[in-house]
Parts: C-alpha cells; structure tokens; sequence
C-alpha cells in the first residue's frame, strides 16, 4: 500500500461544505436519507449490471443495506453491497459538484444571498450533507469491476480529502461517520430506526439497522387501492417525490389488458418549477416488476407533464432492455399515451367534483396545461377542454372554462372572443372591451405571456374560432347610436387628416364603425397572424 494521497476540494464543493458545517439546518437527519438513497442507488445499478456483465467482482454478496450504530465510538455506519467506486469516481463524485440537486442548491444560496439553512432540505445536497453531523467521515469503497482493490476515502469536510488504497473491502461502499458532540443521538438505535421508518421505508431493498431489517413495505403501486390508507398514499409521495410537502392529489391507475400499467401519479402541493431555476426533469420513475428502469425518463410522458410525480409500472417491458434504447421503444410510447389520457380525465374528474382543489391545481399548474394545450396537438382536445380564464362576465378571480363560455354564448356568436394585455384594470380601461359589453358578449381575459401562443396555436375550440377582440375583421351587429353623426365629408376629412398626420408605417387605414360605444376611436389589429402584444415581443427580440 501507499501513502495517503491529500487532494483540495472543488472551490464550489468548498463552498457547500463551508455552508453544510455552519448551518444552523433544524432537520439534520436528512444525512441519513442522502446516504441510504445512495446505497439503494448504488444497489439498482448493480442490479442492472447483473442483466449484461458477465463478471461481477464479489458477485455472490446479497443487495442489501446495512446500518450499525455504536453509541460508545459515536459512530454510525452506512455500508452497502452496490456498485461501489473506483479511485477515479471517487475524486470525480465525492470532490467535485458534478450532479445537478447540489449546482441547484448552490445557485439558490446566490440568488438568496444568505438564507442558506432552509435552503438544504429544499435543494438536498446529497453526500455533503453529512458533514452537518460528521467530524470526520471515512468511505471504504471497491468497485464491482473485477479489476483493482479497495480505496479509502477520508475527510473532516474542510477543504480537503485523502484517498489510499485499503485491504479487505468487500464490492460497494462503507460509510463511517465519526458523528460532532451535538449529533451523538444518531448513534442510537431507536432514533435511527425512527429516521429510516419514515424515509426509507419504501425502498427496494433489505435495510437492516443493527442486524434488524427495517423496511417491510411492499411497492405500493401494485398493491390493490382498497389496502392502501391515505396516509399510505401520502407517505410513497413523501419518499417517491423526495419532498416535504403533501400532494394536491393523485391517481392511482391499474389495468391488465391491452397493456399492463401501474401507475400511481401524484400533483404536488405546489409547482417545484421555480422561476429562473430552468426546467424541472420529469418525476414519474418507470418500473418494470418493482425493478427501477429509469429514475426520469423523458418519453414516457409529454415534457409539460414534468410536475408529475410518481411510478409507472408495466410488467410488459422488456427487462434488460437499456436506458437508451428504451427511449425510442414504441411500447413506451404507447403505455405514456395510456397514462396521459388517464391523468387528463382524472384532472376532468377534479374540475367536477371539487371545484376548490382544481382552483388551487390551475392557479399552481394551469401554466403547464396551457404549454401543452400550446405545443402538444395529441391531447389538445383534453388540454383545451381544462384550461380557465378570467372572464368580462365575472369578477375578477372568478375563472371560466372555454366549455362553460359557449353556453353561456348565444346560438349566433360564431366566436370565441379574448383580450390580451398586462391586468384585468388594463383591459377593462381599454377601449376594446365596450362595443362586446354593450353587445352583451362575454370576452375572456389572458394576462399571461404564453396566453398569446395558447391562443393562436389553438385557433379553435369545439369549432368555434377563438378570436382576438382587438382585430378589425370582427363583424358585430350594429348598435343604436346616440346623439348627432358628424355630415359625412367632414368625417372623411377626419379620416384623411388622421391617416397623413399618423403616416403609413403606423397606420393601414382610417375608417369609421360602429363597434365603439364610449370610446371616440380605437387601433384595431389588421394583421390576422400577428396581434399586438405578438409585435411587441418580435421588437423586443430584434426582429
Ligand atoms: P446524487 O445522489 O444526487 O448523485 P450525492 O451527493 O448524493 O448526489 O452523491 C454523489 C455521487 O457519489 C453519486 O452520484 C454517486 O455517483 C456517488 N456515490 C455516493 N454514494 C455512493 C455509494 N454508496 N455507492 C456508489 N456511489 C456512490
Ligand atoms: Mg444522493
């Protein structure tokens, strides 16, 4: 053997650690959870080595975990018989930033300048999070390969790390957490045991704490509905979702045939898409009989259903078939379109029964059904059919499906009118709304910026056209109109007089109508495929 080889930090891992170690974080415990979701991590990826590698290093070991306590060393131990590390992997994963929950919590730290603590249950950081109780942490490791030895890794989280070569190690890894005088209680049986009862206990495979295994849940996904109580469902979100928050709500979907699917899909109790953190990953895992094929996988359901936590299950799939090829599996095309249309109903359902929580889903979510019902031709039918909007008819936070809009609308109306523009006040200050209002024509309003996609893309509804009631082609039955009209010749001399005055680059025509009620004059859109606000954005961008 040789000597310990010392190595500095990333500078960002410094950072976190630096973080990590002074924070005043209430929920420490979380550190067993990162590490027995790495142990598990490590084991299913063992388990899918088995499926294609002929030679395993220690191949006989059993997938478990097991976790010892010793509350006179003040240790606890994580070991696991997974994949484990090579010396390489152990640099590139325990020193540097490489994986994205812990790049995600550092941006937020920047962004928040200071309120770091509540910050790392929110983001995880993973394996660093143990340095919130560890004084000094040691990682024996050999990796399953058939080649090469077992390593040591050891740090006390400031700044640096040794690494040497260690005898004996069995494949996988051994944490060995020396714990701080203010963290001894995690080296005590009960308190662990209470830790991994609630986060842990869901997990795949055998987690023994003290030679006692600790999980006995079955996956709750194939289980039949009548078994599962609603904390049972609430619990599997908790640990599937990795989340704190409890679900809006959720649906649980099984059939035998054409195809075998289990699924159970949770709507999280507030959207995790933050603004300026970019796209989330999908949260639905694919299962094939309980074993995990793909924690995210990205073409089984369409992109705007990503807020969708849970697990699809489906005994049809093949089961050493890989990661990549599955991506381009017809099969899996066909079980996502099944659980689509499914979840699309089920959101029906809500929309129905409970108008207070479909409130709550719209105001939370209303911005991904409307990106699908925008970009996704598919499941427009169903995505239309649930958006919402303020309305000219209700006050304001009063919202109307397109649906309820018709039949409110009379026989004649062969459109679907909607405004555009920053706030309700705005809309109902402009002069666009009047000549529907004195007509009695509902207009809906839109304030947000994809509304002005949704709407063009969308062209139709139930074959009514959706119209912008800003453009000038709107035909709308005359009104009486009140008081004198000015002679004739002096309104085209109004007319000639504004269109020289205004010039050609701002104006196509000047005319008169009869669509105005209050207001003396109005712009009216010319431009059947570009509105208003759609010109604004095309200046903004330089075009
Ligand atoms: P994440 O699990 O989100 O990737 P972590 O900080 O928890 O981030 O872990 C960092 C990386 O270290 C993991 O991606 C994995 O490659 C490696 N790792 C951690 N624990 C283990 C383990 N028990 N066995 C094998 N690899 C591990
Ligand atoms: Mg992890």
């Amino acid at each position: 053997t040789t000597a310990p080889e010392k190595h500095e930090f990333q500078a960002e891992v410094k950072q976190v650690l630096d973080i990590v170690i002074h924070s005043l974080y209430t929920d420490k415990e979380i550190f067993i959870r990162e590490l027995v979701s790495n142990a598990s991590d490590a084991l299913e990826k063992l388990r899918h080595l088995q499926l294609t590698e002929k030679t395993i290093h220690d191949d006989g070991l059993t997938l478990e975990v097991n976790l010892t306590t010793d509350d006179t060393a003040n240790t606890i131990t994580v070991q696991d018989f997974g994949i484990g590390m090579t010396r390489d992997d152990l640099v590139e994963n325990l020193g540097t930033i490489a994986h994205s929950g812990t790049k995600a919590f550092l941006n937020a730290v920047k962004e928040s300048g200071g309120a770091n603590e509540s910050l790392i249950g929110q983001f995880g950081v993973g394996f660093y999070s143990v340095f919130m109780c560890a004084e000094e942490v040691k990682v024996y490791t050999r990796s399953w390969h058939s080649e090469g030895t077992g390593w040591c890794w050891t740090s006390d989280g400031s700044g640096s790390y040794t690494i040497e070569e260690a005898e004996g190690v069995r494949r996988g890894t051994k944490i060995v957490i020396t714990l701080k005088e203010d963290a001894k209680d995690f080296a005590a049986d009960h308190r662990v045991k209470s830790i991994l009862e609630r986060y842990s206990a869901y997990i795949e495979f055998p987690i023994n704490l003290n030679g006692e295994k600790v999980n006995n849940q079955q996956a709750i996904w194939l289980q039949d509905k009548s078994e599962i109580t609603e904390d049972g469902y609430k619990e599997f979100y908790k640990y599937q979702a990795k989340a704190y928050d409890e679900p809006l709500d959720w649906m649980h979907f099984q059939a035998d045939a054409p195809l075998d699917i289990h699924a159970l899909l949770y709507i999280p109790g507030a959207n995790p898409e933050m603004p300026g953190f970019g796209r989330i990953e999908p949260g639905v895992a694919l299962h094939c009989r309980k074993i995990l094929i793909d924690p995210e996988p990205k073409k089984l359901l369409p992109d705007w259903l990503r807020f969708v936590k849970g697990v699809v299950d489906s005994a049809d799939l093949p089961l050493n078939i890989s990661r990549e090829s599955m991506q381009d599996s017809a099969l899996l095309n066909k079980i996502g379109n099944v659980i689509t249309k499914r979840f699309l109903k089920h959101l029906e359902g809500i929309a129905k029964k409970d108008a207070d929580k479909y409130q709550k889903f719209w105001d939370d979510f209303g911005i991904f059904i409307k990106e699908g019902a925008t970009s996704d031709y598919t499941y427009r039918e169903q995505t239309s059919s649930l958006l919402r909007f303020e309305s000219s008819m209700f006050e304001a936070g009063k919202l109307t499906s397109l649906a309820d809009y018709l039949d409110r609308a009379k026989e004649e109306q062969k459109e679907i009118y909607y405004l555009i523009g920053p706030s309700r006040k705005a809309l109902e200050s402009g002069p666009y709304l009047e000549a529907f209002k004195a007509r009695g024509i509902e207009v809906l309003f839109c304030y947000e910026p994809i509304d002005e996609f949704l709407m063009t893309n969308l062209r139709e509804f139930k074959e009514k056209k959706l119209t912008a009631a800003d453009s000038n082609d709107i035909e709308l039955e005359d009104t009486a109109v009140e008081g004198e009209a000015l002679p004739e010749d002096q309104v085209t001399a109004l007319c000639d007089w504004l269109k020289t005055t205004l010039g050609e680059t701002r104006v196509k025509t000047v005319a008169v109508g009869k669509r105005l009620v209050d207001s003396p004059i109005a712009a009216m859109n010319a431009d059947a495929m570009m509105s208003a606000s759609m010109r604004k954005i095309m200046r903004s961008m330089g075009r």
